[in-house]
């Protein structure tokens, strides 16, 4: 809703803006678009079955509505048996533009935060097999748990570190920041060029190897080094 619209313009009242809790404040971020870039660490593109060196990375996008944030559980979603967890670090664009240069491109980042790209595995393999669009297996409800959003002020720009999942105290996923073939300042260079960038823009910056399967009643615990730990439970 802008300045200029009150409910009463509307034929319904709109559904409310998704938004992040903001570490150490009670101020959210507001989501207006999610962009995950895919294949971005080179060990999980072999396990996918594709060649790092010949592939670079691409992009797709979450509904903003798919934010899940901390301290809620993830409701197991319809129409799969394949669910799986995708660790990432996420950058939060407090502004945007076109056309960024990589050397401003850390200038857009408002914070970080870790976030799940949760993929139905079987819908998005039955897509690529099909040459199909990818929205059933990554745009569901509940795809996208988060942490809160960490300023740059407080955790920098973390280019190095560990990134790791355990489900039920077992280490499923682990890498290093420093893996990331598309670096974070390269990434929001590419996707200014294909999309105007805006603040409230999220980007899933993708993840290590190790992606699998989770269950109703397993417990995720994600981290992301210098930046957050989360928790989330399927339910
Ligand atoms: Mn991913």
């Amino acid at each position: 809703m802008n300045d200029m619209t009150k409910v009463a313009d509307y034929v319904f009242v709109p559904e409310p803006t998704p938004t992040i809790p903001v570490a150490g404040s009670d101020k959210l971020f507001p989501v207006r678009r999610i962009y995950c870039v895919g294949r971005n660490f080179a060990e999980h593109a072999i396990e996918m079955g594709h060649d790092p060196d010949k592939e670079p990375p691409f992009f797709f996008q979450k509904n903003p509505d798919s934010i899940v944030p901390p301290g809620k559980d993830v409701p197991y979603p319809t129409e799969t048996s394949d669910l799986h967890h995708e660790i990432e670090l996420v950058v939060a664009l407090k502004s945007g533009g076109t056309d960024i240069a990589p050397e401003d491109a850390l200038d857009h980042v408002y914070g970080y935060g870790v976030g799940l790209d949760m993929t139905r595995r079987d819908l998005q393999g039955q897509a690529k097999k099909m040459g199909r669009p990818w929205e059933t297996g990554k745009s569901f409800e509940a795809s996208a748990p988060c942490s809160a959003i960490h300023p740059v002020s407080e955790v920098g720009h973390p280019a190095q570190g560990a990134i790791r999942v355990s489900v039920n105290g077992e280490l499923r996923q682990e890498g290093d920041l420093n893996q990331m073939i598309w670096k974070v300042p390269e990434m929001i260079a590419y996707l200014s060029r294909l999309f105007e960038l805006r603040p409230g823009d999220v980007i899933f910056a993708g993840t290590p190897a190790g992606v699998g399967k989770v269950e109703r009643g397993d417990v995720m615990t994600g981290h992301v080094e210098g930046v957050d730990e989360i928790t989330f439970r399927i339910v």
